[in-house]
């Protein structure tokens, strides 16, 4: 892929404060970005499409037209990752290899066109890299690198489409969560699903977010942070956290959802589960009903529970709430384990912590 980068800004902005020595600007999530982007265009001349260059550009607005496709039937994806500038002044993405291979799965389960791994991690590279002074260095802080594609034909019928657009933005970020790494209060969803076996739930496509806002707003209103997905068939099998993976530690022993086509898979899940196993905790992947959390919680053998996910890393659940039942988890506190962990990988990330796991 060739890269042209003829409109870059030679002089890009660093923070200001940082450029004059004062304390890292507090930063909230996505909501500002780096000055530069990446784009790349896919075009369908006669039978065969083909990817063109990529272009290393301002970040600069999309004039779309009103019938463009992705605004109608959500023929679109997205990816999360991020890069880290490391104690050792080494800038670092974690696992871009696993987003590109999840990349072009979510594309493929959209009928959208895939792109070769390598020119992923070079869009993604290379953008990272001119704006490599808007990498934010305070405790805790990244670049969270957003790629996506979305469909661009303009065109109201219902089929794929033939000219798509890939992006790929960056947004220098603190902490996920306002409060910190507080443990979160979460509500077991019992009216709405996230995903069901033959949907799209394993896709990050734009769709299962929408989709999942209603409850969201209303278990925010009831005083909740987030809500529990269970599966659509049986409303008894726990699958996610909000826009996370989760994990349950009871009785010494650690579970996870399996990956059976409703549940995201998770980089940071991998990543959990790889150092868990190699710390020699027993993990299983495994269905877990619902009436086994409230029992093991009952008998005091439900010791942590934790979201996992790109954004928050690590994110402790303090309650869960299940048919008006409140379930404490670890008095409320921060477990041992979700500390270590949450330790442990953004010690590697930020270079700290010798990486054995690629
Ligand atoms: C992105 C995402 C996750 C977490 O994936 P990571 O690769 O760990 O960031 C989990 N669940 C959902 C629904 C997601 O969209």
């Amino acid at each position: 892929m060739i890269i042209n980068r003829d409109n870059v800004n030679r002089e890009p902005c660093r923070d200001p404060a940082a450029r004059e020595g004062g304390a890292p600007r507090v930063l909230s999530f996505g909501r500002s970005f780096s000055d530069h982007m990446f784009k790349r265009y896919f075009e369908t001349a006669g039978q065969k499409g083909a990817w063109g260059d990529g272009h290393i550009v301002p970040l600069e607005h999309f004039s779309l037209h009103p019938a463009t496709a992705s605004l109608h039937y959500s023929q679109q994806i997205f990816e999360g990752l991020k890069a880290y500038y490391g104690v050792d002044g080494k800038v670092r993405t974690f696992r871009i290899a696993e987003n590109a291979a999840r990349f072009n799965r979510s594309a493929t389960r959209m009928c959208m066109p895939t792109m070769p791994d390598a020119d992923f991690i070079d869009a993604v590279n290379a953008v990272v890299d001119v704006d490599r002074l808007s990498i934010p260095q305070g405790k805790g802080q990244s670049l969270y690198i957003r790629p996506a594609m979305i469909s661009t034909d303009a065109f109201l019928g219902v089929q794929p489409s033939e000219s798509y657009c890939f992006f790929v933005i960056l947004s220098p970020v603190g902490g996920y969560y306002a409060s910190g790494f507080a443990p979160v209060s979460i509500k077991v969803e019992e009216n709405y699903v996230r995903a069901v076996q033959g949907g799209v739930g394993e896709a990050k496509t734009g769709g299962n977010y929408a989709a999942g806002l209603l409850s969201q707003v209303q278990a925010k209103k009831e005083g909740f942070t987030q809500v529990l997905w269970l599966d659509a068939k049986e409303r008894t099998y726990v699958e996610e956290v909000g826009t996370m993976n989760i994990f349950f530690k009871i009785a010494g022993k650690v579970l996870t959802s399996p990956l059976t086509g409703t549940v995201l898979q998770g980089v940071t899940r991998m990543s959990v589960i790889q150092l868990l196993r190699d710390w020699g905790y027993d993990v299983e992947e495994r269905r877990l009903a619902v009436s086994e959390l409230v029992s093991a919680s009952k008998c005091g053998e439900l010791e942590e529970v934790f979201g996992t996910g790109t954004a928050a890393v690590i994110s402790s659940v303090a309650s869960l709430s299940y048919k008006g039942n409140l379930m404490q988890v670890a008095d409320g506190q921060i477990g041992d384990l979700s500390k270590q962990l949450y330790d442990h990988i953004t010690g590697i990330q930020f270079g700290e912590i010798e990486d054995n796991f690629g």
